[in-house]
């Protein structure tokens, strides 16, 4: 989004034009500022259809006449106005002004990143962290896929395979804990580049962060089948920073107990709408407060919509069970087994 505030030099002028009279005949006058009254054969001044009894008075009048600044309060005869208020100065008129989070001057146009997050028009043109949004400087760093992660994201940013199956067993605990949401049987997680994540995805591989893949083989002998043998991956893409590594961890895991529940729900938007919506439940009980506002404005009509819809459907509903049965109202599974 781009807010332009136009700022306009305002000069004001006070159009008055003096008369003097000195002497002339004339009814009871008072002066029109102070209420004195002006004597007959007093010299005074005019001004359309005012008098004054001096010129002290006068120019009182004609400051009372000059615009007030909204910032400072002070009477002014040349400065700003944007946006129908009335600014002295461009100190003043800066006060209104964005602070940018990258270069902390205070600029009129730029853009907001996430709910609040303002950038300058100059700095909205760099180039960006792969994660964030936020501009890249020399302290960003490469991931090895294309992406580049700016100083904030790299800090934290996980790497290693040990330390993000930590995560996603933890993760695993959590969401078993807190929403009874959860499988028992083994996945195989992959911390993974981009490519990999292209590779294995029936999209485009583009949008997503992860992947959940389930498989089932049917082992034969002698054209018998013995035996299903089922296999369960998560994928995540490495160098995500925890938040959004736990948040994306959240998704993946929602498929997972979706496939082994409710295996027969195969519209996308169902599926990613539900996994979008216990990633956003377990990001804002964890307060991992940059998340859920993405997910409310996505505008994707599958992870987007499919959020709002699936939120919208579970109303006050906190447990797998719950879910499960609004689920299964609306889309009941086939009576033959699928
Ligand atoms: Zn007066
Ligand atoms: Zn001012
Ligand atoms: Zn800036
Ligand atoms: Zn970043
Ligand atoms: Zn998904």
């Amino acid at each position: 989004m781009l807010k332009k505030t136009l700022a306009i030099v305002l000069t004001f002028f006070v159009a008055l034009t003096l008369c003097c009279y000195a002497g002339a005949r004339r009814n009871i006058m008072v002066c029109d500022w102070c209420g004195k009254r002006i004597a007959s054969n007093a010299s005074f001044l005019r001004s359309e259809d005012k008098n004054f009894c001096s010129e002290k008075c006068f120019n009182q009048y004609a400051e009372s006449l000059l615009p007030v600044c909204d910032v400072c309060g002070k009477r002014f005869k040349q400065g700003f106005t944007s946006n129908g208020r009335n600014y002295c100065s461009r100190a003043c008129l800066e006060t209104t002004f964005k602070e940018c989070a990258n270069c902390h001057r205070r600029e009129p146009a730029g853009m907001i990143l996430g709910d609040d997050i303002f950038l300058c028009d100059y700095c909205s043109q760099l180039p960006a962290c792969s994660c964030c949004q936020m501009p890249l400087d020399k302290f960003s760093k490469e991931v090895g896929d294309g992406r580049t992660l700016c100083r904030e994201c790299a800090k934290e940013a996980i790497f290693s395979q040990t330390e993000a199956e930590k995560i996603m067993a933890s993760l695993r605990q959590e969401l078993a804990d807190k929403y009874k949401l959860g499988t028992n049987h083994t996945i195989k997680f992959e911390l993974c580049t981009k490519a990999d994540l292209k590779k294995e995805s029936s999209g485009d591989g583009e949008r997503e962060l992860g992947l959940f893949i389930f498989n089932r083989k049917t082992l034969t002998l002698f054209n018998y089948a013995i035996r299903n043998r089922e296999t369960y991956r998560i994928l995540i893409l490495k160098g995500l920073p925890p938040d959004f590594f736990r948040s994306v961890g959240a998704h993946e895991l929602a498929h997972d107990w979706m496939e082994e529940n409710l295996p027969h729900i195969d519209e996308p938007e169902i599926r990613e709408g539900f996994s979008e919506y216990i990633s956003w439940l377990y990001s804002k009980s964890e307060h991992l407060d940059r998340i859920p506002w993405r997910m409310e404005h996505n505008t994707d009509p599958i992870y987007g919509d499919g959020f709002r819809k699936i939120r919208d459907m579970m109303g006050k509903a906190r447990t797998a069970a719950e879910w499960k049965e609004i689920l299964l109202q609306a889309y009941p599974a086939p009576q033959n087994g699928k």
